[in-house]
């Protein structure tokens, strides 16, 4: 009698072990995070800022103060943030290098004059660096007419050799003469444009800022932002053949740095407006998706 009772209650213990042990592979199978593939949480989370215009006025979407951009760089230094240039996590792919444990990208488009005169002192301040892209034609024509004004002067090459020399800028592209939306969306390809067409206009408008990279500079850039955010799939094998190994975008969301290179393809920024503080800005992007 007692051993039947001993029976029957190994019996009830076991059911009850393997009903246990289900729930919990369907508490795990159902528990991990839905991933897509391209947004992989495997890597080192990298949140990438765009700013564009450092100025005092007026205050829009893409122009803010150096004071709003000052408390930027404290919030970061104070949180423990490190800056990363474009070829750090080009080094990260290639197993040559670690990253720093909390590493974060900055990112200056269009190329104003007062990237120089006013970002410039305060980066080297807090001991930071960024990515600096311009737009050929503006350094080349329009920058050389206008007052070098902190307002809404353009830098010239004289500057970006200036830039570099400081050792904690990158110069990347913003396409030569391809920042409008007149004849097409910034530099994407057009509904029913031939590819090879398309990808021969994009080689030469690219490929010209490239040539002069290498005449002022002594060498090309890495780097490229889309104008306005379009990108399009066609001008990935002509940004490649033009040696850009990192290109940005306008979307909002984190990034997750992997060792394949090809992870710097397409990194998704935040625009930095006046709008938030910096705490508040900060504590919005430096969340990594769940
Ligand atoms: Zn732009």
């Amino acid at each position: 009698m007692y051993g039947c009772y001993r029976t029957e209650k190994f019996k009830i213990f076991l059911i009850l072990d393997v009903f246990l042990v289900l729930c919990w592979m369907l508490f795990n199978a159902f528990s991990r995070p839905v991933r897509s593939a391209g947004s992989s949480q495997e890597g080192i989370f990298l949140p990438v800022v765009m700013y564009h215009s450092i100025t005092d006025h007026p205050q829009t979407d893409y122009q803010l103060s150096p004071e709003i951009f000052a408390q930027d760089l404290y919030y970061l230094y104070a949180n423990g943030y490190q800056t990363v240039s474009a070829e750090q996590l080009l080094a990260y792919t290639r197993h040559e290098a670690d990253l720093p444990e909390k590493p974060v990208m900055l990112t200056f488009d269009d190329g104003f004059y007062n990237n120089l005169s006013l970002a410039l002192p305060l980066l080297e301040e807090y001991d930071m660096c960024a990515v600096i892209s311009i737009v050929g034609y503006y350094t080349d024509v329009t920058a050389e007419k206008d007052p070098h004004a902190d307002r809404y002067s353009y830098l010239t090459w004289g500057d970006v050799q200036e830039l570099l020399k400081s050792g904690r800028i990158e110069i990347g592209s913003h396409t030569y003469n391809l920042h409008s939306n007149a004849e097409r969306a910034g530099c994407s390809i057009r509904i029913g444009e031939q590819e090879e067409s398309y990808a021969s206009m994009l080689r030469e408008d690219l490929g010209k800022l490239q040539s002069e990279m290498q005449m002022h500079t002594g060498s090309i850039s890495g780097v490229f932002a889309y104008p306005y955010g379009f990108v399009c799939r066609e001008s990935v094998p002509v940004l490649k053949e033009l040696g850009f190994f990192c290109t940005l975008t306008c979307r909002e969301e984190p990034n997750y740095i992997t060792r394949d290179a090809d992870c710097l393809y397409g990194l998704s920024r935040y625009n930095r407006n006046p709008a938030e503080s910096a705490e508040a800005f900060f504590t919005r992007i430096l969340q990594k998706s769940s």
